[in-house]
């Protein structure tokens, strides 16, 4: 099957070709480890998930290498650290910690390999000494710039007019810059910041070559695809890509380029001034994982996604509908249709789609289309667990009190015993107050929760 993506470096779905089919290497940014991720933070983890799990499809487990990065440098991480009081180290364990519990309980595989920034600061001085020697960047006043007017072709990847990427760089104007648009390699760290030494005294490294550093290492000076969320088209993918490809003096520094669209909150932009912040540790105290995980992919990942109450509480009811569908069937070979609405620029909707289809012939005894399900639904991160621990679950968050309902199924088989079908249906009604439906069947009535 042929995978088209929509590559950002051309404007145009591409059909992808990798430069060695027996490891297909992907780099996808990662989170900066200074407070818990939230749900926007959560969309690229889940979108290139998916893009993993199908890659590992089509090429094989073995031959696919998925690098997202720990960002565990960074101004925002000394701030939070001071203000709480912990070490650097102290803070950033803590949050990469909490951000792998939140990943795993969103159904998300752990990458191939997560560098952490700060174990690749040799890497990054290596990169940062040969762009000095090639005149791609100079020290001034403790700093190492890059010198954007030294690359002719700077700005590929946004493709923006000069006067508007400085507006987006929200170009800081310092005397050390020879170009206002000139951006920061390496800077001087105070007593008390954390620094490594380097030939241009102690510092550390700007955000950009983090990232470049990092690919480098472990998917060498040309990979496949580069991903992460809309935002970071520019300037810091742009910036990645003018030193890598100075650095190593490649065309390119990732073939295909991937980004997924912006996540807004009930029609509005996510913020902690509107109150509407929503952190991923938290909707997991009130939402399965799995529902949060099929609310992200019902929408297609290059468009803006508005994230609902509604939205989750449907997602919740699709789930059901799979799991009642799947039973306890095990995994066969995916659906066709699945896999071709995957290849097409990763069309998770068609995908959904494609899955009611088969939930429908499962519910009709079809075990191949049961089977079929469960393997497909597992190329999305869907459906990993049983039907049995999904409704156990339900029931259990739903606080519904057992003994209570079992009671009311007794009066109600009682009632109707009784020929006094007014009083069931009274108790039927009483019941599904409670947030549970009944489901009368051969061997007797069985119960789930509605919510
Ligand atoms: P950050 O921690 O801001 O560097 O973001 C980490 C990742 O989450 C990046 O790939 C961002 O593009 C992505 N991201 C941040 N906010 C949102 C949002 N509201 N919607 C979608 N993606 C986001
Ligand atoms: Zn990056």
């Amino acid at each position: 099957m042929t995978l088209t993506l929509y590559n950002t470096l051309t404007r145009a779905k591409e059909t992808f070709e990798p430069i060695d089919p027996a490891n297909v290497r992907m780099y996808v940014c990662g989170p900066t480890v200074y407070d818990y991720a939230h749900i926007g933070n959560a969309r690229p983890v889940i979108v290139f998930d998916v893009l993993f799990r199908l890659l590992r499809h089509l090429y094989g487990a073995d031959h696919v290498t998925y690098v997202r990065n720990i960002t565990d440098v960074d101004d925002k991480i000394n701030a939070r650290a001071a203000e709480r009081g912990i070490s650097i180290r102290e803070l950033t364990e803590e949050t990469a910690r909490a951000f792998h519990e939140d990943t795993d309980a969103l159904g998300v595989l752990r990458p191939s390999i997560e560098p952490r920034a700060t174990e690749h600061i040799e890497e990054m001085l290596a990169m940062i000494g040969r762009l000095v020697k090639n005149h791609h960047a100079y020290a001034a006043d403790g700093h190492v710039l890059f010198d954007v007017p030294s690359m002719h072709d700077y700005g590929e990847l946004a493709r923006r007019p000069l006067d508007e990427m400085k507006a987006g760089a929200r170009v800081e104007v310092a005397p050390y810059k020879r170009d206002p648009m000139d951006f920061v390699l390496w800077k001087p760290s105070k007593p008390g910041e954390p620094g490594w030494d380097s030939p241009w005294g102690r510092g550390r490294p700007g955000w950009h070559i983090e990232c470049s550093a990092m690919s480098w290492k472990h998917l060498g000076k040309v990979f496949d695809i580069h991903g992460g969320g809309i935002d970071l088209v520019f300037p810091h993918h742009e910036n990645e890509i003018a030193q890598s490809r100075c650095c190593h003096g490649t065309d390119v520094m990732a073939r295909y380029w991937l980004h997924n669209g912006f996540l807004q909150v009930e029609g509005e932009k996510m913020s902690k001034s509107l109150g509407n912040f929503i952190v991923i540790h938290d909707l997991l105290k009130d939402w399965p994982g799995e529902a949060i995980r099929l609310n992200m992919l019902r929408t297609h990942y290059r468009q803006p996604i508005d994230w609902t109450v509604a939205g989750l509480e449907e997602s919740v009811k699709v789930l059901d509908g799979l799991y009642e569908a799947v039973g306890e069937a095990d995994a066969g070979t995916p659906d066709e249709a699945v896999v071709a609405a995957l290849c097409d620029d990763l069309n998770t909707p068609k995908a959904i789609a494609a899955l009611h289809g088969l939930r429908n012939a499962a519910a009709h005894g079809d075990a191949t289309a049961a089977a079929a399900l469960k393997a497909s639904a597992n190329l999305l991160g869907l459906l990993a667990g049983t039907h049995t621990d999904w409704f156990a679950a339900r029931k259990e968050a739903a606080h519904v009190d057992e003994a209570t309902v079992e009671a009311l199924i007794a009066a109600r088989a009682a009632a109707r015993k009784a020929r006094n079908f007014a009083e069931a249906d009274r108790i039927r009604d009483e019941i599904a107050a409670l947030g549970v439906v009944l489901k009368d069947g051969p061997a007797g009535t069985t119960w789930e929760v509605t919510r």
